[in-house]
């Protein structure tokens, strides 16, 4: 039996991951604003911290996994505080739990909107660990409207591929021998989403950003059983990717261009 901390757990993904990892006899410690083991609010450093630290006092100071599902697509500033500094703080602050375990493993969950337009401004200032100038910059794109402000998501989950991508293989991580990964999805069945698949044009826009020739769009437990196994004794080697889980749209969109 495995201990795990998983973020966003109330909802989505990381609801169906929790169960998931619970069928497996793991005991899972969630965290999320509401209806959870640990209730704290992500967007904020204070939340991150507490959040983290009252999980490591519950796991009874060994942390085998850390999941971070939590995460909103809104055209809001909070977007970019929810979504990279969410995860990425959690995480380190995770890391004194993680290395208490004999075979610790990290997870997040990016998107395949990380490969869509974003704004490079904003991915510079996340990545720089600037919080305030990367909320500026956010506030900015959105007071141009919800279009342009739709740039904050695909901006904050590129951020965060590429703060996997460099963290994994640094001292904290690859050093501690933590594989660290994350997971990107195509259009999950789930809240978050509920409202944009309910209408005929709702859906069009989504197919049309994000195409799933491969069966369509996916439930929960897609990326769920892939979290698992990123995150399982048996991942050893795998550290740095952003696995696309997505139906084909990597494939469809990106097509040769790797
Ligand atoms: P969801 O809305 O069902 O679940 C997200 C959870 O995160 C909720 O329980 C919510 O309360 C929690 N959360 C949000 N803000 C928080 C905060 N400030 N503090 C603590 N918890 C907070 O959505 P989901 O579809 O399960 O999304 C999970 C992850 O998957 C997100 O990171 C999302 O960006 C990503 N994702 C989703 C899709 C999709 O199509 N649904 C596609 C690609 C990526």
């Amino acid at each position: 039996t495995r201990t795990y901390v998983v973020t966003g757990s109330a909802s989505g993904i990381g609801a169906a991951t929790k169960g998931a990892l619970e069928a497996a006899g793991h005991r899972v410690i969630g965290i999320d604003l509401r209806g959870a083991d640990v209730e704290a609010d992500l967007s904020t450093p204070e939340g991150r911290a507490e959040a983290a630290a009252r999980a490591i006092e519950l796991a009874g100071g060994v942390v085998d996994g850390a999941i971070a599902c939590a995460g909103i697509s809104a055209p809001v500033p909070a977007t970019i505080a929810v979504n990279y500094f969410g995860v990425v703080e959690v995480l380190t602050h995770l890391l004194p739990g993680l290395a208490k375990s004999d075979a610790p493993r990290a997870a997040v969950v990016s998107s395949m909107a990380s490969l869509q337009p974003n704004s490079a401004e904003l991915v510079e200032a996340a990545l720089a660990g600037d919080e305030a100038r990367a909320l500026a910059v956010a506030g900015e794109l959105a007071a141009q409207g919800p279009e342009v402000g739709y740039l904050v998501y695909p901006s904050s989950k590129r951020a965060l591929s590429r703060w996997v991508r460099r963290a994994s293989i640094s001292p904290e991580w690859a050093g501690a021998g933590i594989p660290l990964n994350a997971v990107a999805p195509g259009t999950v069945i789930t809240p978050m989403t509920a409202g944009l698949l309910e209408t005929p044009e709702g859906r069009a826009m989504v197919d049309a950003a994000v195409p799933m020739p491969l069966n369509s769009h996916q439930p929960p437990e897609s990326i769920a059983n892939l979290l698992v196994w990123l995150t399982s004794e048996q991942n050893t080697h795998m550290a740095g990717q952003t696995i696309y889980c997505d139906g084909g749209a990597d494939a469809t969109l990106r097509g040769d261009d790797i």
